[in-house]
This record gives C-alpha cells, structure tokens and sequence, in this order.
C-alpha cells in the first residue's frame, strides 16, 4: 500500500518538474536536433520556415526574426534558433508548392483528420482550385465541410501544404491564413484566375464539360482548360451533368464515379 501511496507521490510530482527556459532548446540545437528557422522570399513576401530533422513545423509571416522567434515560442512553447541557410528541399518545396507528395512536413500533434485534410490538399495541382466540400467527400467525410476549413484554417504550413488551392463551392476566395488578398496573389501566380472563378460562380456554373468526351470537370481542372470554347457546355450541378449523359473527369473527381 505504501509502495502505492509513494508511486502516486512521485507521479505527481513529475508534473511540477520544470526544466529551465531555453535548456532543452540550447541541448538540442547542440545535437544538430530541435527547432531551426530560415526565412525565404515568396511571391507573398518573406516567410518563416521553423523545421525539424523530421520536416516543416511552421510556415508564419513576421515583422522581424524576433518577432518570429516570440510567435514560435508562445505558440510551439518551444525555442527555434536561427539556421546559416535554409535547407536545400525547404527551397525547392517553397518554389513549387505541394509539388512534392513526400514533402517532409512534421504533421505531429495533429488529429487524424486534420492530417487527412492537410494531405488532400497536396493532391491539388497547381494552377488548379478544389472547394471545401470537395475535399471532405474525398477523405470520406462528406459532411464535416465546416471542419474542413477549419482544419485548414489552421494549416501549420500555408504554402508547403497550398491551402490557398480550396475555395468555396461557389468559386468565392475564402480566407487563408495570411489573408484573401495573398491568396488570390498565390493563385494569379500559379495560373488561377480568381475574377474568372467569381464570374462562372455568379453564373451559377459549377463544372465545365466537352461535347466531345462527354466528360466534365471543375473549371480549372488541367482537362477542362483544353476544352475548346465551342465544345464546352457548363453545368450548374453534378445532377444536371449526370442527366445529360456526362462522366465525371478522373483527374478532378468533381464527383464519384457511378459503377458501370
Ligand atoms: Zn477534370
């Protein structure tokens, strides 16, 4: 019984062991391991990459080093130390985002279903856009549009993870982390046209389709952008489309594929 007693003692004891401020991280930067940073020019202005042995932890836009370093810690509650240069891969990833499926991003501490959403997002080509609702019915969560975008919302790595690629359903430029205005830069550069969406939104048109294939896309979909204007037939939902006789695109999936 005292054995017990005295187990309970020393367990909660643990939890009031403190380890000194900036000792782990000293430790750490020391073994080559813990939490480095480099900053990196984008088409959105510098950003601040935090990273691991493992992968990206964090993607943040900041005043200044300093102001980086006291936003990690407050938020991480773990030092970051600046890195001479970045890491050649975080260079490569950032100038083409998402690019890379095995991009090294360390996704820990996130629920299953955040990892699920943040890991479709990479399946976005670039030049291309995917709604919230798209990306649920894709991970098998057809309902949780709302977590969805908050999950996404909450994207530790906005850029290396192209949150930016998911829109509304209606072609609107949701938020983003650093702001609708930066995200329609993002997309502009990448070969989306933002007022181009909006217009086919108010339209009502949701999905493009070619006479000729029979088959229909979301409109930025890579198939759809070599639909000739004559043959391209718009559609205002995956019904309409389905009863005119029109597959949906296996490159966008704009929905599931009905067994023949
Ligand atoms: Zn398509």
């Amino acid at each position: 019984m005292t054995a017990g007693r005295d187990l309970q003692r020393d367990l909660r004891a643990l939890g009031d062991v403190r380890a000194p401020t900036g000792l782990s991280g000293a430790v750490l930067a020391r073994l080559g391991l813990g939490v480095a940073y480099a900053t990196l020019d984008t088409v959105i202005g510098r950003v601040f990459v935090a990273y691991t042995p493992r992968g990206a932890v964090a993607v943040r836009r900041a005043s200044s080093p300093r102001a980086f370093e006291a936003d990690f810690q407050k938020t991480f509650g773990r030092a970051v130390r600046p890195a001479p240069a970045p890491p050649a891969w975080l260079a490569r990833a950032l100038a083409s985002p998402g690019a890379r499926r095995k991009l090294p991003v360390d996704l820990g501490g996130r629920s299953a279903f955040e990892r699920a959403v943040l890991k479709k997002a990479l399946d976005i080509p670039a030049g291309e856009v995917r709604s919230y609702a798209w990306v649920a019915r894709e991970i098998g969560r057809p309902a949780a549009v709302r977590a969805v975008g908050s999950a996404l919302g909450r994207n530790p790595v906005p850029l290396l993870i192209p949150c930016h690629r998911v829109v509304r359903s209606d072609g609107t430029i949701s938020d983003f982390i650093f702001g609708p205005t930066a995200k329609r830069v993002l997309l502009r550069h990448e070969g989306v046209d933002p007022d181009a969406l909006a217009r086919l939104g108010r339209e009502g048109v949701r999905y493009l389709g070619s006479d000729t294939t029979r088959i229909y896309c979301f409109p930025t979909c890579r198939a759809a952008r070599r639909i000739s204007a004559p043959h391209r037939v718009p559609f205002r939902s995956e019904r309409q489309a389905a009863t005119a006789g029109y597959r949906p695109c296996r490159l966008c999936r704009p929905a599931l594929a009905r067994p023949a």
